[in-house]
């Protein structure tokens, strides 16, 4: 392909879950790739299959710091951040700064650079919903000092100012809100249930369930959701929109369906419920089959045995390290 017509797009987040992803949707359509990642809940083995090609660059940065970029960008995909809550409860000042200031610089450079950005929110947004399912147009239901907070309102923020950029500059923004994502390059320690849950599994010890397990989440396989971002970026769609599986189950649904799908005899215990935990998180994706007429099509059970196989390929080590 002649390099001048390839477009250029930059990653945040690159060496993490989503960001590495993304990396190989981008490169695989035959876009030039630039990763940029601090590291600080990133792997690089996530993208070390991409450091041989030549459409592929990375950058370790900070990007709360001031970002430069080189050449011509087309596109800015803003990914960095602490997306576990093990993470930004250790990390609470980074994940305020990487929402906000890091956001602030990403809009400026994309502005810079005419380029089209598109910034990863999230269903946290609606903090503890007090409707189910969450539609784009509730409004949320967040505490904004207890713990949970530095994330919650520092996705607020930036949302706030991404919208702020496109009336006030014109900026050609996009705002995809995540629901949980799980699948292959996931954490295993990052507290999320799903890691959480296979690494016990994996290693004989009984699943610990938060509170009672009645409370429920909805989990989308990686694939659809780097499908429905990818449809978001190209779609004219300015307001944000939810990216998540509807599907929703209680803790002891999902703890239960892990437990038949590996075949071993773990059972199921009880801890304390952490503060401002969600009870229930469900999306109403109906914006997203009408408009860019997506929905997920990967099944729990084909999601549940990829994600397994990765974690399996896992050195034992890591398999036995239960802190991060
Ligand atoms: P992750 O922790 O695997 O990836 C985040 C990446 O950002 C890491 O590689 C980390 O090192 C990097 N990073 C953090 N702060 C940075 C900084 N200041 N400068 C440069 N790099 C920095 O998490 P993920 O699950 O891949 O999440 C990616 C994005 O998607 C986040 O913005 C997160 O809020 C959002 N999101 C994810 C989910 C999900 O279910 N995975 C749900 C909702 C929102």
């Amino acid at each position: 392909m002649n390099i001048d017509a390839q477009k250029r797009i930059l990653i945040t987040g690159a060496a993490g879950f989503l960001g590495s992803h993304l990396c190989d949707r981008f490169i695989a359509e035959d876009f030039h790739v630039i990763g940029m990642d601090n590291l600080i809940t990133g792997d690089l083995r996530n993208i070390a299959h991409l450091f041989k090609l030549p459409n592929f660059e990375f950058y370790q940065h900070d990007v709360s710091k001031f970002v430069h970029v080189p050449g011509r960008l087309d596109y800015i995909l803003h990914f960095a951040s602490p997306a576990s809550p093990i993470d930004y409860l250790q990390i609470p000042i980074q994940t305020l700064k990487v929402g906000s200031l890091g956001t602030h610089n990403l809009l400026g450079l994309a502005k810079s650079k005419s380029a089209r950005i598109l910034v990863a929110s999230t269903s946290e947004v609606y903090g503890d919903p007090l409707v189910s399912p969450q539609s784009e147009e509730y409004w949320g239901n967040v505490n904004p000092v207890g713990p949970r907070g530095v994330y919650d309102e520092a996705k607020r923020f930036q949302e706030a100012m991404t919208m702020a950029y496109h009336n006030f500059h014109g900026l050609e923004t996009r705002i995809v809100r995540i629901f949980n994502t799980y699948g292959p390059r996931m954490r295993l320690n990052d507290g999320r249930a799903l890691p959480t849950f296979i690494a016990q599994a994996l290693r004989g010890e009984p699943l610990s369930v938060f509170g009672d397990g009645k409370h429920t989440r909805s989990f989308c396989y990686v694939s659809d959701q780097v499908e429905g971002i990818f449809r978001l970026l190209f779609s004219d769609y300015v307001l944000p929109m939810n990216i998540g599986n509807p599907d929703e189950m209680t803790i002891n649904e999902i703890a239960l369906e892990i437990i038949a799908l590996m075949g071993n005899r773990s059972n199921i215990v009880y801890e304390k419920l952490p503060v401002d935990d969600p009870k229930q998180r469900q999306p109403d994706i109906s914006k997203a089959k009408l408009i860019l007429d997506w929905t997920p099509k990967v099944s729990r059970k084909e999601g549940l045995e990829k994600t397994i196989a990765y974690f399996k390929t896992l050195p034992q080590e890591e398999l036995k390290q239960k802190d991060f």
